[in-house]
C-alpha cells in the first residue's frame, strides 16, 4: 500500500451488505488490514442461514449445522480467533426409512444388509462413492446432468430407491436441472468425515455458529468496524460506472467500495447500475426455498443423526435428530423441506407441517406420542439454496464487477461445493482479497 494517506487502507471505506458468515468473514478480512468496514444487515440479528433464535429458553440455530472434516478453511479461522476448543468431534450415524423399514446406513456392513437394492446395486452404489471420494477434479462432471448421471451409475431402481426422493424432494421439477459435478462434491465431502470406513465422523461448535459468529464480529468492532440491524439496503449507488455509496434512509452514504454478500436474485433490485449483461445472468439465477421445522422432544426419537426417508405416505423427506451429534438437555430435531417457492407446500401452515409430522413419526415410530413435543418452531428462507446447473459459474456475473468498487458473492460462488460455512469463510476472504487487489491496482 501507498503512504499517501487517501490510498492508506484506513482512510477506505467498506460497506457490506449481509451480516451472514461470509459478509462477516469479508468484513473481518478486510478489518484486519486496516480498512474501516460498516456492515448493514436487514435482519434483527447478525448469522443469515446460521443465525440462532431463542427457542424458549435455548438458543440454537434456525437451520442446522454440522462440521465435516474437510472444513479447512473453517478450521483455520476457528485456530486464529482461538475458537479450535470448541469443535467437538462425534461418531454419528446415518439411517434409511425404506418400505416401512428402519434400516442403518451409510457404512459398509449397513449396505450390505440393506434389504430394497439387490448385490449388483449395492457393488454400482458403493463403487460410485469411492469414485467421488477419490475425485480430484469435479470439472468433467461439470457439463453433466445430476440425474442422468446418477442413473448410469446406479441403473434405474438403484435411483429410484436411493437418489430420487432426494432430488425430487429438495427440487422437484428442478430436479434434472443440477448439475453432475455439485452432487459429486456433495458425496465427497461427507464420504470424506470418516474416522474409518466403518465410522462417520461429524462435528459442531459448542454454543452452535453464534459462536463463531459472535467471535468475528467482537474482533470487527474492536478495529472499528460498525453493524446496523435491522437496515435492508435498497440501493447501491452507481456514478460512471464506479460505486458511490449506499442509500440509507433515502441519503447517500458514500463508500469506496461495496460488497454484497445477499441472496444473488435480490441484486439485481438493489444495484440498478450494474451492466445489462449482469442484470440477464442475475435473473436467471434460480434459487429453492426452504421450510425448516424445529422441535424439542421429550424422549430421543431415533439413534441417527440423519435419516432419510424413502416411505409412500410420509411427506417429510427427512430427519436430523441434531442432539445426536451436538448433545444437549433436550432432544432437538430438524425437518428441512426444500421445494422451489411455486410448490404448494410453500403456502403450507405451520399446523399443516406440524400434521404432516406427527403422522410420519407415527408411522416411523409405534412408540411415538404427539405429547413428547414439547416445542415447535418453524424457519422459512426464500432464497435457501441455489439450483447450480451444469456449467453454472459460467452462469454467475463476475464476482467483482465492471463497475469499480462493487463486488459481489452469495452461496452459489462455492461451486461445485455445496453451502457450508466454510465455503462461506473461504468465498468471503476472496471478496476481501478482490478489495485489496483493486486499490493496489489504483495507487
Ligand atoms: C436448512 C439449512 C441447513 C444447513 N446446514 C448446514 C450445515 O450443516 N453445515 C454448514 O456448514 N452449512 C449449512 N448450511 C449453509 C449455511 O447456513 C450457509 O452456507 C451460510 O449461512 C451462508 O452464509 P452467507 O453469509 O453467504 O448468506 P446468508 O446466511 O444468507 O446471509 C445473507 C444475509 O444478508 C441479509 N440481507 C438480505 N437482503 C439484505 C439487504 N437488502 N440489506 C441488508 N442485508 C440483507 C440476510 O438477512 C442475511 O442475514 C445450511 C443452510 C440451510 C438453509
Amino acid at each position: 500500500m501507498s503512504s499517501n494517506p487517501e490510498n492508506s487502507p484506513s482512510s477506505r471505506s467498506v460497506a457490506i451488505i449481509g451480516a451472514g458468515p461470509m459478509g462477516l468473514a469479508a468484513a473481518y478480512e478486510l478489518s484486519k488490514k486496516g480498512y474501516s468496514v460498516d456492515i448493514f444487515e436487514a435482519g434483527d440479528v447478525v448469522g443469515g442461514m446460521s443465525a440462532s433464535f431463542d427457542f424458549n429458553g435455548l438458543e440454537i440455530e434456525r437451520y442446522f449445522h454440522f462440521i465435516c472434516a474437510t472444513d479447512f478453511d473453517l478450521f483455520e479461522l476457528l485456530d486464529e480467533l482461538k475458537l479450535s476448543d470448541k469443535l467437538h468431534w462425534v461418531n454419528t450415524r446415518m439411517g434409511y426409512f425404506a418400505r416401512g423399514q428402519m434400516c442403518d446406513w451409510g457404512e459398509p456392513f449397513a449396505l450390505l444388509r440393506f434389504p430394497f437394492l439387490s448385490l449388483m446395486n449395492k457393488i454400482r452404489y458403493a463403487m460410485k462413492v469411492m469414485y467421488c471420494k477419490n475425485l480430484k477434479s469435479f470439472d468433467h462432471l461439470d457439463k453433466l446432468r445430476a440425474t442422468d448421471w446418477l442413473k448410469k451409475w446406479l441403473g434405474e431402481t438403484g435411483y429410484d430407491m436411493l437418489w430420487h426422493p432426494l432430488m425430487y424432494q429438495k427440487f422437484y421439477d428442478l430436479q434434472h436441472e443440477v448439475s453432475a459435478a455439485w452432487i459429486a462434491a456433495r458425496v465427497q465431502r461427507v464420504a470424506h468425515s470418516r474416522q474409518s470406513l466403518f465410522k462417520e465422523k461429524l462435528g459442531y461448535l459448542e454454543g452452535g455458529s453464534e459462536t463463531l459468529l459472535t467471535a468475528m464480529l467482537d474482533e470487527i468492532t474492536k478495529k472499528g468496524g460498525s453493524l446496523t440491524l435491522k437496515k435492508p439496503v435498497t440501493e447501491v449507488t452507481i456514478e460512471k460506472n464506479k460505486v458511490k455509496g449506499l442509500l440509507i434512509d433515502g441519503a447517500l452514504k458514500p463508500f469506496d467500495h461495496v460488497i454484497s454478500t445477499i441472496a444473488l436474485p435480490y441484486v439485481s433490485a438493489i444495484v440498478p447500475g450494474l451492466p445489462a449483461q449482469d442484470h440477464e445472468k442475475l435473473n436467471a439465477i434460480k434459487n429453492v426455498g426452504v421450510v425448516c421445522i424445529i422441535m424439542k422432544l421429550s424422549q430421543r426419537f431415533s439413534p441417527y443423526f440423519w435419516l432419510n426417508i424413502n416411505h409412500p405416505g410420509i411427506g417429510m423427506p427427512g430427519i436430523i435428530e441434531y442432539s445426536n451429534l451436538n448433545p444437549l438437555d433436550r432432544h432437538i430435531l430438524y425437518v428441512p423441506y426444500y421445494m422451489p417457492q411455486n410448490n404448494e407446500k410453500w403456502q403450507w401452515s405451520d399446523e399443516q407441517f406440524r400434521d404432516e409430522i406427527i403422522a410420519g413419526f407415527r408411522v416411523m415410530n409405534s412408540g411415538f406420542d404427539e405429547g413428547w413435543i414439547e416445542s415447535f418452531h418453524v424457519s422459512r428462507c426464500y432464497h435457501a439454496q441455489p439450483v447450480c446447473t451444469p456449467e453454472y459459474l459460467s452462469k454467475l456475473p463476475p464476482m467483482k464487477s465492471t463497475v469499480e468498487g462493487f463486488y459481489m458473492a452469495d452461496t452459489s460462488y462455492y461451486y461445485p461445493q455445496d453451502r457450508s460455512i466454510t465455503e462461506s469463510v473461504k468465498v468471503g476472504k476472496q471478496l476481501a482479497k478482490h478489495v485489496f487487489d483493486s486499490d493496489a491496482r489504483n495507487v
